[in-house]
């Protein structure tokens, strides 16, 4: 039986390029088995790092984020149980596939291993080409375990980040704001009167205006401002190091462009949209929610106030038209 392996070919290891090869973490505290694998593993279409602790090893790990990790179980300190348990509970780390390497051939040993998260367990001494297999057979795993995490942040119509990406992004932008103390901007857009379009023209036109949508915040925004469909007609876009202020004649620009839009399903029947803007929320400003809250609500008062335009909430909770400088 030939197995395709998922990782690149071993032909480009040899000739010294690993730049896109997975990361494998070696943890062991005997230097024979380093030299050894070393030797061994040379050919393999892998990066190989070394760590002789198990402490060593955690901090290399959150530094690398490796496909693999080789865990030797007997080390002085912290053991290779302990550290199978921190790596498991680390969010960054747990899909970093775990192989137990051990000279224990114990029963309870290897249930153990298995039970706290390692996908396997190989003994020493080393069976070299079982090792190799059941190397590759784990880096595949995490191939299409990472693959499946990715379309899981996509939205399937657009191919933009979906409500799951958004939220998740939008946490980590909390935090670089309170790191950095920089400003963020929160813009949440909804499509107005979207049902006539689907009504009079269809769902795959609407389908397509959605699409569309999608396509204008790509092109027109910076590579640092994130487009999401954050569910049906609406969007949120994610504005880094940005005021509202800055962020308005930024997105005025976008809801010009989509005034502007022909659409092929209906060129005569112009679709535009609303925006609410927040940098400020009135609520909590460390909880995501505070700002979806506020820029909803500036949504809203834009919608009120006749659609097709951008309004910014301030940090009172109260919203006004988007006043540009001329
Ligand atoms: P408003 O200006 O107040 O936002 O009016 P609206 O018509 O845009 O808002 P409403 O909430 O009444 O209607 C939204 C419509 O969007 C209803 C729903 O069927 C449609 N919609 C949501 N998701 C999709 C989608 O993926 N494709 C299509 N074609 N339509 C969708
Ligand atoms: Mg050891
Ligand atoms: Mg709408």
């Amino acid at each position: 039986m030939t197995a395709t392996p998922a990782i690149p070919d071993s032909a480009n290891a040899e000739q010294g390029d690993r730049s896109g090869f997975p990361d494998v973490l070696l943890i062991d505290d005997s230097s024979f088995i380093h030299s050894l694998l070393e030797k061994k593993l040379g050919h393999e279409p892998i990066n190989l790092h070394g760590a002789r602790s198990a402490a060593e090893g955690l901090e290399m790990a959150e530094r690398i984020r490796p496909a693999l990790i080789l865990l030797d179980l007997t080390m002085p300190e912290i053991d290779g149980f302990q550290a199978l348990r921190r790596i498991k509970d680390t969010p960054g780390l747990m899909d970093s596939q775990v192989i137990v390497i051990s000279s224990s051939d114990d029963t309870e040993d290897k249930v153990a291993g298995l039970e706290l998260g390692a996908c396997d367990y190989v003994t020493k001494p080393f069976n070299m080409p079982e090792l190799r297999a059941r190397m590759r057979s784990a880096l595949r795993m995490h191939e299409v375990l990472a693959l499946l995490a990715e379309r899981a942040q996509v939205d399937g119509l657009t191919g933009i980040g979906n409500r799951s990406s958004f939220d998740d992004r939008l946490a980590e932008e909390l935090s670089h704001r309170e790191r950095a103390g920089a400003p963020l901007t929160v813009a949440m857009c909804d499509i107005d009167f979207f049902k006539k379009v689907n009504d009079t023209f269809g769902h795959a036109a609407g389908d397509e205006v959605i699409r569309g949508f999608a396509r204008i915040f790509t092109q027109s925004l910076r590579k640092s401002d994130i487009p999401f469909r954050f569910g049906g007609e609406e969007f949120a876009i994610l504005l880094r190091d940005t005021s509202a202020e800055q962020a308005a004649p930024v997105l005025e620009r976008v809801r010009q462009t989509i005034e502007q839009t022909r659409w092929p399903a209906h060129p005569e029947h112009m679709v535009t949209c609303s925006f609410g803007l927040c940098d400020q929320p009135a609520g909590d400003p460390k909880k995501p929610l505070s700002w979806i809250k506020t820029a909803d609500e500036a949504l809203y008062a834009a919608k009120k106030a006749g659609r097709n335009r951008i309004f910014v909430a301030d940090s009172k909770g109260q919203h006004s038209a988007l006043k540009l400088a001329s």
